[in-house]
């Protein structure tokens, strides 16, 4: 085999009429960086027409006119940053009297980093690597890196013509340049499949978005999970006219979790005597009464005898009559949701809770509010847990990013990593 099919090899050029020279590599410093230069010459078949003036060749009337030296990046080669010093063939067109230079499609035009390279850099966007990283392993501006997905992101388009039944919508702490700080993201509730994330909230701005579907599309969407954010029931009603709306029940859980957990440090703070004790042990309080040890006796720093994990939180509980009525009925809704128990969910959330720290009575009231879609949740298997594993992936982009400033940016790269969006076209 020929040297110059070796190099082309090596450097995966196809276009036939790129030539290399026997002694066509070269060690050279470029920008106080020690490279490999390939020299070559770029030699194509005569042009048929005029790329200026679009005549056709004849009669001589597209002559040659010396070179023109071009030097392109190429990926690099054995970690060595390697570029492709290139003589393109220059013409001179005598109908309109101006030169131009032969074409390789190994760049773009006016681009000196080849395609090659580019595509190199796209699959490594796709990974969960940093724009910082992938630009010092490619020697390629992150600026330039950060156009290219710039770039991508306005490819990325949820067609229109369908929606899947089951949606589930969600936000997320977004980038600082996005106002109010939270994103919308939809998926499909089977699949998990991310449809489409939208830079805010807003209502006005979501409805305007998803009217843009077709009346018949949105139509066909029958259930919507999603947390307990009031705008999104309205949002719902105007756009979905057959979807039911399904709260999520992690999102259930989580709100009385809080609020009985802001009812704790209350107590805490104001109960010197329990206060290590609370604070300490705090996840017995908040694990599922079923799960808690009666048997087993351990040690525990904040008392002198062994006890089981049961009669710490007897104890813990003996601190506030307040706390442990906070404690039953936290207990007792989580029950009600895990085991999806209408009835007594319902009798739950009807009672009076007066007496109790305003945090537990607003976060009943709000149970009253959403209670239709609460009570869908114990019906129908829909919830966002698919979602979750998406957010987490937002979280890890949102880290390796070091905090995205761009939302295009960021969403081009939460699409392209999470690889759930189809209509891409490069
Ligand atoms: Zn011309």
């Amino acid at each position: 085999m020929s040297n110059q099919n070796n190099t082309r090899i090596l450097l995966n050029i196809k276009d036939k009429s790129i030539h290399f020279s026997d002694e066509s590599v070269q060690q050279e410093v470029i920008k106080g960086v020690l490279s490999h230069v390939v020299y070559a010459t770029h030699s194509p078949d005569h042009p048929d027409y005029c790329t200026k003036c679009g005549c056709i060749n004849q009669d001589n009337s597209i002559i040659k006119n010396g070179t023109k030296s071009v030097t392109i990046k190429l990926p690099k080669c054995s970690n060595f940053t390697t570029y492709l010093k290139l003589k393109k063939q220059r013409y001179y067109c005598k109908m309109c009297s101006h030169t131009f230079i032969s074409q390789t499609n190994l760049v773009d035009k006016n681009c000196s980093i080849s395609k090659n390279t580019y595509h190199k850099v796209l699959l490594e966007i796709k990974t969960k690597r940093s724009v910082w990283d992938i630009s010092k392993s490619n020697n390629i501006s992150h600026t330039t890196i950060n156009s290219w997905i710039t770039n991508i992101n306005s490819k990325f388009i949820q067609p229109h013509n369908s929606l899947p039944k089951n949606l589930s919508f969600d936000e997320f702490k977004s980038v600082k340049e996005v106002k109010g700080k939270m994103s919308f993201i939809f998926t499909d509730a089977d699949t998990g499949k991310i449809l489409d994330i939208l830079t805010h909230r807003h209502i006005g701005f979501l409805k305007s978005y998803f009217f843009s579907f077709p009346l018949e599309v949105r139509k066909q969407v029958e259930t919507v999970s999603m947390d307990m954010f009031k705008g999104y029931i309205d949002l719902v009603k105007s756009c979905f006219p057959n979807a039911k709306i399904i709260t999520d029940r992690f999102h259930v859980v989580q709100l009385i979790n809080r609020s009985f957990n802001s009812v704790r440090t209350q107590v805490m703070k104001e109960n010197k005597q329990y206060y290590s004790k609370l604070k300490k042990y705090w996840k017995l309080l908040m694990m599922t009464q079923d799960d808690l040890d009666d048997k087993e006796y351990k040690h525990f720093k904040c008392f002198p005898h062994l006890m089981t994990e049961q009669q710490v939180v007897d104890e813990l509980l003996r601190s506030s009559k307040e706390l442990e009525e906070c404690y039953w009925l936290m207990q007792r809704i989580r029950l009600s949701i895990n085991n999806r128990q209408i009835d007594y969910f319902e009798d739950l959330i009807s009672k009076n809770y007066k007496h109790l720290p305003k945090t537990i009575q607003t976060t009943i009231n709000t149970f009253n509010y959403h209670k239709t879609s609460i009570l869908n949740a114990l019906t129908y298997e829909y919830s966002n847990g698919k979602l979750e594993g998406t957010n987490n992936l937002i979280k890890v982009i949102k880290r390796i990013a070091f905090g995205y400033r761009s939302f295009t940016n960021f969403r081009a790269r939460v699409l392209l990593i999470s690889n759930t969006m189809l209509p891409l076209q490069l």
